[in-house]
C-alpha cells in the first residue's frame, strides 16, 4: 500500500490517501502506483509533463497539480492484523517459514508487495529481517521507521 503526502502549509507534510484533484487518479499496483491524468489537466511529475496522461510512479516522486505539491511514497506503516479469509482472498503461505497463515493468526500484509507474513510471538516472520525480502519495504512496526517527507534522508 502506498501513501500520498501533501505539502500544506509550505514545509509541512500531511499524509493523505487520494490526490484530491478533478481529472487526476491513482491506481495502486504492487510495489507502486500508476498516475492517470485527464487530457488538459496540468500535472508535472519531477518537473516533467505526463505524456499520454499515464505515468508509473516511483518512491519519492514529486507530483505538481497546479500549485499543489504532493509526494508519492511506496511505503506505509505495516500493521499487524488478525488474518481472516475474505471471499476474494486465497489462503496465504508465509514466504519466510513456508507455513500456512491461518484464520485467526496475527500476521502482516507487506505494504509494498501485499504478501502475508506471520507475526506471532514465537514466529515473528515479518520482523525477522529489517526489510521485506521481495520489495525492500522496511519491516519495523514503528511508524517512525516508514519514510516521510522532510526526514533525515533528504
Ligand atoms: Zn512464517
Ligand atoms: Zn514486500
Amino acid at each position: 500500500m502506498s501513501s500520498i503526502w501533501r505539502e500544506h502549509p509550505p514545509g509541512e507534510w500531511q499524509a493523505t490517501r487520494t490526490i484530491g484533484h478533478e481529472g487526476v487518479g491513482l491506481v495502486e499496483v504492487p510495489g507502486g502506483a500508476i498516475l492517470l491524468v485527464r487530457d488538459g489537466v496540468r500535472v508535472r511529475v519531477n518537473g516533467e509533463p505526463v505524456p499520454g496522461g499515464v505515468r508509473v510512479l516511483d518512491h519519492r516522486d514529486e507530483i505538481l497539480v497546479g500549485a499543489d505539491r504532493l509526494l508519492f511514497s511506496a511505503q506505509s506503516a505495516p500493521l499487524v492484523k488478525v488474518f481472516a479469509l475474505t471471499p476474494d482472498q486465497r489462503p496465504a503461505v508465509c514466504p519466510i517459514c513456508r507455513g500456512p497463515v491461518r484464520e485467526g493468526m496475527r500476521a502482516v500484509a507487506c505494504p509494498g508487495c501485499g504478501r502475508w507474513f506471520h507475526q506471532l510471538d514465537d514466529k515473528p516472520c515479518w520482523t525477522y529481517a529489517p526489510t521485506c525480502r521481495f520489495c525492500q519495504h522496511p519491516t519495523p512496526l514503528d511508524e517512525a521507521a516508514t519514510w516521510r517527507p522532510g526526514g533525515d534522508d533528504e
